[in-house]
């Protein structure tokens, strides 16, 4: 099963995709984590990126949609997978469909975690305190407001696109964080049918 995470910066995406990882041995395909990889390895790709991500703007659809192909090449992603950050575009969204009908599969589900901005803004101010200010480059209040508005601007679109091919679910992301993995496993049952 392919799976899409999808929410704004701090809604749970990558909780929740741990989780499906280890409950339901569908690898997390978060393009955030893979290129933080790559800027930690000193790869070009990662020296490209650091600016970009710092800044909280998106990196270039073609490195992404580059890195994902690469990534779902491999022999985990099989059985489908958890996409996590990616897409964030509608460019991204059209290669990703494009990718998968070539190997013969689809997106199955589209879960969008709904939290408020308020919320959002709350989280990330506590990971900076937890993180003791060191976790993540953008993880700062003025960067997350930029991540915000890139959301609303590039991403939030894809809802409709996702709506529109009958995927979308939404799970209310402010629930604790098991009464969302449960909201969740029981969208994912249903689509089973289960
Ligand atoms: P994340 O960990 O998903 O919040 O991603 C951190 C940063 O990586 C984002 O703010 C972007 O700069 C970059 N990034 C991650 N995924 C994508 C994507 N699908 N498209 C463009 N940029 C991305």
């Amino acid at each position: 099963m392919n799976i899409i995470l999808f929410g704004p910066p701090g809604s749970g995406k990558g909780t929740q995709a741990k989780l499906l990882q280890s409950d339901r041995g569908l690898p997390q395909l978060s393009t955030g984590d893979m290129l933080r990889a790559a800027i930690a390895a000193g790869t070009e790709l990662g020296k490209k990126c650091k600016a970009i991500m710092d800044a909280g703007e998106l990196v270039s659809d073609e490195i992404v949609i580059g890195i994902i192909a690469e990534r779902y090449a491999q022999k985990d992603c099989a059985g489908g997978a958890v996409f996590d950050g990616f897409p964030r575009s509608i460019p991204q969204a059209e290669a990703l469909d494009k990718m998968l009908g070539n190997a013969g599969q689809a997106i199955d589900l589209v879960i969008e975690l709904k939290v408020n901005d308020e919320i959002l803004i709350k989280r990330v101010e506590q990971r900076i305190k937890e993180s003791g200010g060191v976790a993540r480059a953008d993880d700062t209040p003025e960067t997350l407001k930029n991540r915000l508005a890139v959301y609303y601007k590039n991403t939030a679109p894809l809802l409709d696109y996702y709506k529109a091919q009958g995927k979308l679910n939404t799970v209310d992301g402010m629930a604790p964080i098991d009464e969302v993995t449960h909201a969740i496993a029981a969208v994912i049952d249903a689509a089973e049918g289960k």
